[in-house]
């Protein structure tokens, strides 16, 4: 072989290696660079070579393959790139916007969860509620449960009853709010009224011909409308557990109450009498009993028949009721004997009272049907701690002081020191 054929083929060899180095350390350029760099450098190499320059033909040929393959490529790539782009643009678009789209939702499904555990919350607590008997109960846990969802807005919580002539209230908590009194509740139907200083909620409701209402009294929010329809919702939810409540307790009140003389019952007064004693001997304080028994109550009936016999207890009851007022409570013990509990009331005043009772008794003249009847009655006294500390004690000891005054000539009133 020529040696001038083995110089060309180490130039071209040297080429390649140096070409395929530059490409390779140039590759962050375009190839065009790159390829424009070879074939010149080519070219240079075809000048200074001193003899077969056809030599270099081959290597030309494969780099002008080489771009032309590229230049397709390119030109192939380019058409894609412009009918595509503006979809990928558009897709990006969507892509974008579906992606804001899932962040609304998401947030609209956290506030939607947060709703529901509320909700399911509110449901949980308003059957916590549904499962009481007792009206005070139930009034206090809607308190709490207004308190506990709105801190710092409900104020007080009243159950009413309001007629043309009167307003009573039922049950308040925490207190007894004075504006109850002269609110004109009769006339109000609307859910809220702004008394003075004091918003107020009014639940609307009727049971056994009452119209009842309850009042909430609340500080105003940012967003009323909300908190109102909170308090709607649980009213109309314990409806039907507000009228159960009030009932039950109207039959408790029943069954406390004797039929005759709408005094209290024996069994009631002496859960009163324990209560009262072991309050009196917590609080060193005192407590007084009167026993009652009408005089010759047998000759009443005998003279004017039983059923004017009634009347008389019925007449006595009042009057007992119109003194007593809010002094003590006032049971029918049995048959026409009767005992008054004086809370708070020593030996002193108790026989004060118990004298008034006994002079209104004999002054007094009851027009019963066609008769008019006056009769006595006699009077015992027992006072706590000093006849004893046992309620049982107490009871014996007014029993004994009854039967004293009997003894004594009856229209009397007996304890054992005044
Ligand atoms: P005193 O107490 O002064 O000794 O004489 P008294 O005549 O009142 O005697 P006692 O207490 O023993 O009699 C009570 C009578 O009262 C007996 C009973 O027939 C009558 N009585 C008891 N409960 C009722 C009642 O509900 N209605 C009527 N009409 N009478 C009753
Ligand atoms: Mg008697
Ligand atoms: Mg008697």
């Amino acid at each position: 072989m020529p040696k001038e054929i083995i110089f060309n083929i180490l130039v071209l060899f040297s080429y390649v290696v140096i070409e395929c180095l530059f490409s390779f350390l140039y590759s962050k350029y375009k190839y065009e660079i790159i390829f424009a760099i070879s074939l010149l450098s080519l070219f240079v190499l075809y000048l200074i070579t001193p003899a077969y320059k056809e030599f270099f033909i081959i290597p030309f040929i494969i780099i002008l393959l080489v771009i032309s393959y590229n230049l397709n490529e390119d030109y192939k790539k380019q058409k894609i790139e412009s009918s595509f782009l503006p979809k990928i643009e558009e897709l990006k678009k969507r892509l974008e916007e579906d992606s804001k789209r899932r962040q609304e939702i998401f947030s609209q499904w956290e506030d939607l969860e947060r709703d529901m555990s509320k909700t399911f919350n509110m449901f949980y607590m308003v059957e916590e509620i549904n499962k009481n008997l007792s009206i005070e109960k139930i009034i206090k846990e809607v308190y709490d449960l207004i308190k506990n969802t709105y801190p710092n807005t409900i104020k007080y919580i009243g159950l009413i009853k309001s007629s043309k002539k009167e307003t009573t209230s039922i049950i308040e908590y925490p207190e007894h709010k004075e504006y109850v009194n002269k609110l004109q509740l009769n006339n109000i139907t609307k859910d809220i009224v702004i008394f003075g200083d004091f918003n107020i909620y009014v639940f609307n409701f009727s049971f056994n011909g009452d119209e009842l209402k309850i009042l909430i009294e609340y500080e105003p929010l940012k967003n009323d409308i909300e908190f109102l329809e909170f308090v709607d919702f649980i009213f109309s939810k314990i409806r039907l557990t507000l009228r159960r409540s009030i009932l039950f307790k109207e039959i408790e009140e029943l069954s406390r109450i004797d039929g005759l003389t709408s005094l209290y019952l024996r069994r009631y007064i002496i859960k009163k009498l324990q209560e009262e004693t072991i309050r009196a001997y917590r609080y060193n304080t005192v407590y007084s009993v009167l026993m009652i028994d009408i005089d010759f109550f047998k000759k009443i009936n005998d003279t004017y028949g039983h059923l004017i016999g009634d009347k008389v207890l019925v007449e006595l009851s009042k009057l007992f009721q119109e003194t007593i007022k809010g002094k003590g409570l006032i049971s029918r013990w049995g048959g026409e004997e009767f005992l008054i509990l004086l809370p708070y009331t020593d030996k002193k005043t108790a026989h004060k009272i118990a004298e008034e009772l006994r002079k209104k008794v004999e002054d007094n003249k009851f027009y019963l049907d066609s008769f008019v009847i006056n009769f006595t009655i006699s009077i015992g006294i027992s006072t706590f701690p000093e006849d004893g500390i046992d309620f049982n004690q107490i009871i014996t000891v007014a029993d004994s002081m009854l039967y004293e005054a009997k003894k004594l000539g009856r229209n009397k009133v007996v304890s054992s020191v005044v």
